[in-house]
This record gives C-alpha cells, sequence and structure tokens, in this order.
C-alpha cells in the first residue's frame, strides 16, 4: 500500500473486512427473519397503516402524514417533514413484521413529539456525521503528503463524529422498538406468538444499529494503527 508505514501487505484491511462481515451477517439476519414474519399475518387482519394511525392518534399526533416509499427495508420517519414512510413490504399490509415495523416508526413519532433528548442530539449530529465521513480519509492521506502527522490526527478525530453519532442512534432505536412492543401488547393489536414475531423482526433490525457501530470503530481502529505506525517510521 502507499501509507508508506511498511512494505507490501497492509493487514488493516483485515479489520475493513471482519466489519463488512458482521455488517454483512446482520443484513442478511434481518433479511431472512423479515421474510419469515411477513409470512405470519396477525389474525384480526389488521393492517400497518391501521396500526400506525392508530398508535399515533392515541399519543395525540395528528400532524403526521403517512406514505409509501419504494425498496426493501427503507422505512423511516422524517421529523423535518413530519412524514412517516413505510416501504412496500409494510405499507399496507397485515403480516407481523409489517406491524412490527410500523409500530417502530410511529415510536420515532412519539419520541419527536415527547422530545426525547437522544433523538434530538442524533438530529443534530448528523452534518457533523457527514463531514466525518467524507473528509476523515482525505484529510488523513492530506497529512501523509504533507508529511504532517498532526494534520492525520484531524482526520481520526473527525472519524471519531461517526462512531458518536452510530453511537446516540442505539438509544434511540432501541426505545422505538421497545415502545413499538409496549404498546403493540397494551392494546392487544398482537398477542402471543404474533407479539414474539414482531420482537424478533425488532430484534434483528436492532442488531444491524450494533453491527454498523462496531464496523465503524474497527475502521477508527484501522486509521488510529496506519496513523501512529506511519510516525514511528
Ligand atoms: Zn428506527
Amino acid at each position: 500500500m502507499y501509507y508508506g508505514y511498511g512494505y507490501g501487505y497492509d493487514w488493516t484491511v483485515i479489520l475493513v473486512l471482519i466489519g463488512a462481515a458482521i455488517s454483512g451477517l446482520a443484513s442478511l439476519n434481518v433479511r431472512r427473519t423479515y421474510a419469515k414474519y411477513s409470512k405470519l399475518r396477525n389474525y384480526r387482519g389488521i393492517t400497518s397503516n391501521e396500526v400506525a394511525e392508530h398508535i399515533l392518534h392515541a399519543a395525540g399526533i395528528y400532524d403526521v402524514r403517512i406514505e409509501r416509499i419504494r425498496g426493501n427495508l427503507t422505512d423511516h420517519y422524517s421529523p423535518t417533514e413530519k412524514v412517516l414512510r413505510l416501504s412496500d413490504a409494510v405499507y399496507g399490509q397485515t403480516s407481523v413484521a409489517a406491524l412490527g415495523v410500523a409500530a417502530h416508526e410511529c415510536g420515532h413519532a412519539i419520541q419527536h413529539q415527547e422530545g426525547y433528548a437522544p433523538l434530538k442530539l442524533r438530529s443534530a449530529s448528523v452534518p457533523l456525521a457527514n463531514i466525518g465521513s467524507w473528509v476523515s480519509w482525505p484529510v488523513i492521506l492530506l497529512g501523509f503528503i504533507l508529511g504532517y502527522t498532526p494534520l492525520a490526527q484531524v482526520g481520526i478525530f473527525l472519524f471519531t463524529f461517526v462512531v458518536a453519532f452510530q453511537l446516540i442512534t442505539l438509544p434511540v432505536e432501541f426505545d422505538a422498538s421497545a415502545r413499538a412492543l409496549r404498546i403493540l401488547e397494551q392494546d392487544r393489536i398482537l398477542e402471543g406468538e404474533e407479539h414474539a414475531g414482531a420482537t424478533k423482526v425488532l430484534q434483528a433490525a436492532a442488531l444491524t444499529y450494533v453491527a454498523a457501530l462496531f464496523t465503524t470503530i474497527l475502521q477508527l481502529l484501522r486509521m488510529v494503527y496506519i496513523v501512529n505506525g506511519r510516525r514511528r517510521d
């Protein structure tokens, strides 16, 4: 490699590969779990949209629109637009997987309404995280080209914003799922096997965020090793 801290093979690529494998497995797991529970329809035949409206109205939220969005697992709540977007596999569907995901997105809408602190912090840190992920490597490489290690260390510092963003994402996601599962149970929307299925889907989704954080930490370790290894040369 051209980092110049050694000859030939850059072993730190292994860290990136481990991260990719973990993220890949988590993503495979959520797709498999979703596929399994998208075949299980709730016995009352309630649709995800009906559940979403019920949860939002019960929380006193009447200004959030529900829209359909293309793609797979692209479901999200947009706080700035006050729109809850459900993907093709969720919108209007009656599977326990669809109801779980719809309830989870409502969990985000309720967090927004309540001014849940981790959600505010997460939204506020989006620009910094974007800057960190785009410019950290170029800054590190520029530091190498100029032979100025402190600049490379600034690159590492910028990347810690990405780690911080993924860290603050965890409580936001876990809390949205916890709210969703509580409401689905309390309001007797899903019971027994159906509730257990929705729980598994949301747990698999939560794991992808843990995997993403782990992958990003491995990337950070790689940067630290490359920059410090170079300094020792
Ligand atoms: Zn979420």
